[in-house]
């Protein structure tokens, strides 16, 4: 049998592209750059949605009887990644209200740069949902790893690991792990710095987001 090899999809919809750019920039408020995050966030919920499965069920329109697709089994469930995943949940469930949500608790050692892991709950019934894990930066790669090594232990129908910015090297890393479980991103920017941030990047995701520097 042959290893699967990741997909790597370029969210390139000029929409997502221009977005990104304001958030990009230095001098953009928190409220500002939180509401262009959500608005990302639904935007590529449409792109990494677009080959779900689905199935035909009997309805009653007021006119008539017919056969509809709807996404075939349980919910899709959303993992965000602590804590800036938070921030890219909400433009997600804007899109999928109906999804359920799981957390996973890493953080970086910031001498080691390795993923330490202190929560991790998901909703029951994992075996029959497709999960969407979420990060808005693939940075070392090593939290993303870290989660899917554990979401994988759930045995989800499927894994999509969806981030806003991308570096070569979280690539490459998340790559050699999960080749099975394919990228979306709306960027793969130059390279990491020495401190693990990707460049020229946004900054500290969580920061902007929560406005905690
Ligand atoms: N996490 C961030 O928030 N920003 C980076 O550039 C890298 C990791």
């Amino acid at each position: 049998m042959t290893t699967p090899v990741s997909e790597l999809h370029v969210i390139s919809h000029p929409l997502v592209q221009h977005k990104l750019t304001l958030m990009r920039q230095k001098d953009r408020s928190t409220s500002s750059f939180r509401r262009l995050l959500g608005e990302i966030a639904m935007l590529m919920a449409y792109e990494v949605t677009r080959d779900m499965p689905t199935q035909l069920i009997e309805i009653e329109t007021p006119l008539a009887k017919m056969r509809s697709p709807v996404i075939e089994g349980r919910k899709t469930v959303f993992v965000a990644i602590l804590r800036a995943g938070t921030g890219f949940l909400d433009g997600m469930l804007e899109v999928i209200p109906g999804a359920r949500v799981g957390h996973v608790g890493l953080y970086r050692d910031p001498k080691t740069l390795v993923a330490v892991e202190y929560y991790f709950k998901m909703p029951h019934g994992m075996n029959e949902r497709d999960a969407i894990l979420l990060d808005p930066m693939l940075a070392t790669g090593n939290s993303a790893v870290a989660a899917v090594d554990r979401l994988k232990e759930t045995r989800p129908r499927s894994i999509r690991f969806v981030c806003l910015l991308a570096a070569p090297e979280g690539i490459k890393n998340f790559h050699t792990h999960h080749p099975d479980v394919p990228i979306y991103t709306a960027s793969v920017d130059e390279k990491l710095n020495d401190h693990g941030y990707i460049v020229p990047g946004l900054g500290d995701a969580g920061d902007r987001i929560f406005g905690t520097k």
